[in-house]
This record gives structure tokens, sequence and C-alpha cells, in this order.
């Protein structure tokens, strides 16, 4: 279905990014991956399916860095035709004493990374007339956590990214969506989940019960693969008139 487009993936060397990646590539799509940590690894699960696959590791919090990766993309791979902003991190404080250079670096990472890749993947999108742009934001882009101002003030400015971007292209082949996850077990969350295990003096498996029955009614995480198939839902031409949506799969959380 996307045989011969470029996805950029954000933030695709772990978690919800890999897995997204790994299902465009699964219709077809060439990728270009982005993040820290093991890239060998997360290159040789997309190529093994049999597309074309690059790197390139830009620090998400660094415009110039942006900048130098879409230019790769660019010069490799003709372009991006799919790009998703997934790349982001998170910290937890009361605000009084939120650490600012967290601040910073959540706002960066989360937020005006995703400007800075949309403001340049837009133009060779709309001269295409074909574009899609999946901003991986959260439930925190629709609801508020105490403890997380930095993390929902992103979130939220993510959605509202997204519903600009979609009316500014509202009559071209460029769309644009937001997907918001509640709980989703990655090395993101795990961290979360020690935190209550530590906090509570209970096990990994007590803290997870508890962290999944303060906020997500099915008590079941979302997985990697589940966003991912709906990033290909939204790549899809059925999705052409999808425009500036903010789609939660949370578990009912934000039903409530
Ligand atoms: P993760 O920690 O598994 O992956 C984060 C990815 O971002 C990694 O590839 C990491 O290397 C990369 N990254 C971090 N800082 C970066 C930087 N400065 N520059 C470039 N890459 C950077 O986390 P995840 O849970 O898969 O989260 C992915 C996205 O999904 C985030 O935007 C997160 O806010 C969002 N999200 C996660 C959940 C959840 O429950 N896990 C829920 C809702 C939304």
């Amino acid at each position: 279905m996307l045989k011969g487009k470029t996805a950029l993936v954000t933030g695709s060397t772990s978690g919800i990014g890999l897995g997204v990646a790994l299902a465009l590539a699964r219709q077809g799509a060439n990728i270009v991956l982005n993040g820290f940590g093991d890239v060998e690894g997360p290159k040789a699960q997309v190529a093994a399916l049999g597309v074309q696959v690059g790197y390139h590791g830009a620090d998400m919090s660094k415009p110039a860095e942006i900048e130098a990766m879409m230019g790769y993309a660019a010069d490799a791979f003709g372009g991006v035709d799919i790009l998703v902003n997934n790349a982001g991190i998170q910290f937890v404080a009361p605000v009084e004493s939120f650490p600012v250079e967290r601040w910073d670096a959540i706002l960066a990472i989360n937020l005006s990374s995703a400007f800075h890749t949309t403001r340049l993947a837009l133009p060779g999108m709309q001269a295409r007339n074909w574009g899609r742009i999946v901003n991986i934001a959260s439930v925190h882009g629709q609801v508020a956590s105490a403890q997380k101002s930095a993390y929902v003030a992103a979130k939220h400015g993510v959605v509202g990214l997204t519903k600009v971007t979609a009316l500014e292209n509202a009559t071209t082949g460029v769309t644009c969506n937001a997907i918001c996850p509640g709980w989703v077990l990655t090395p993101l969350v795990q961290k979360q989940v020690d935190a209550r295990a530590a906090a509570d003096g209970v096990d990994n498996g007590e803290a997870t019960r508890r962290l999944l029955g303060d906020k997500q009614p099915s008590m079941q995480f979302t997985t990697p693969e589940e966003l991912g198939e709906l990033a290909v839902f939204l790549c899809s031409a059925a999705a052409n008139n999808v425009r500036g949506v903010a789609w939660s799969v949370d578990g009912g959380w934000t039903a409530q």
C-alpha cells in the first residue's frame, strides 16, 4: 500500500516509534529511523521487511540537527512522504519545583521538534500533493494528570499544531492527525511503573495494576503494534478525509 513512499519516524529506535516504523515498513514504505541507543537492532528489523532503511541521529531538542536530518532524508530518499512525530520524554514534579531545564527540554523535544519537522516536510508534500503527518500526542493532549505540567502542556500543544496543520492543508492531499495513546508499556512507562513500585513498596505486577487502575479502565496496555496499525490506516486512501483529529487509544481513559 505504501510502496515507493518514504516515512521518517522520530524517536524510532524504541517503543511506539519502532512499532510504527515496522508497521509502515510492512506496507512497503522505506523508513528513516531516528533516536538514541541501539540503532543496528532496529535497522535490521526494518531491513528484514525488504524496504530501504536509513538513520539520522539528530537530537530533537536541536533545530539545526533537525534541519540536517530533513536534508539527509531529501538527499538519500528524495524527501519525506510520511512524517511521524513521535520522539518524546517525560519528567514528573509539581509545578513549583519543576526543574526549568526539564521544562525546556520537554517543550523542545515533545512539541517544538514537531513544528520544525513539519515546516521542513510540508513544501515537498505540497509539491507532490500527497503527504501524511501523524503526530504521536497522548491522552495528555486531551486531559491532565498532576505532576506532568511540561508533558501535558507540550502534548496539548501537539494537538493544537495538528489541527492548524490539517486546516492549512485541508484542500490538498496532505493530511495531519494525532494519535493519543493512554498507557503503553515502553521504557518511558516502565520507569513510571518502577517509581510506583518504589513509592508504594509493592512488586512490579502490583505497581502495574495500580498504575492502570488509576486511569485506564480496560486494565490493559495498548501495544506499539496496535498504534502502528492505526498509523497505517491514517496513511491509507480510506483516511483521505480524516483531518485534524486527535484519536484516542486509551482503554477508556478519556471516556470517564
Ligand atoms: P521510549 O522511551 O520507548 O522511546 C522514545 C524514543 O524517542 C526513543 O527512540 C528515544 O531514543 C527517542 N528520543 C528521546 N529523546 C530524543 C531526542 N532528544 N532526540 C531524538 N530522539 C529522542 O518512549 P515511548 O513510550 O515509545 O514514547 C514515544 C512517544 O509516545 C512519546 O512522544 C510519548 O510521549 C508518547 N506516548 C507514550 C505513551 C506511553 O504510555 N508509553 C503514552 C502516550 C504517548
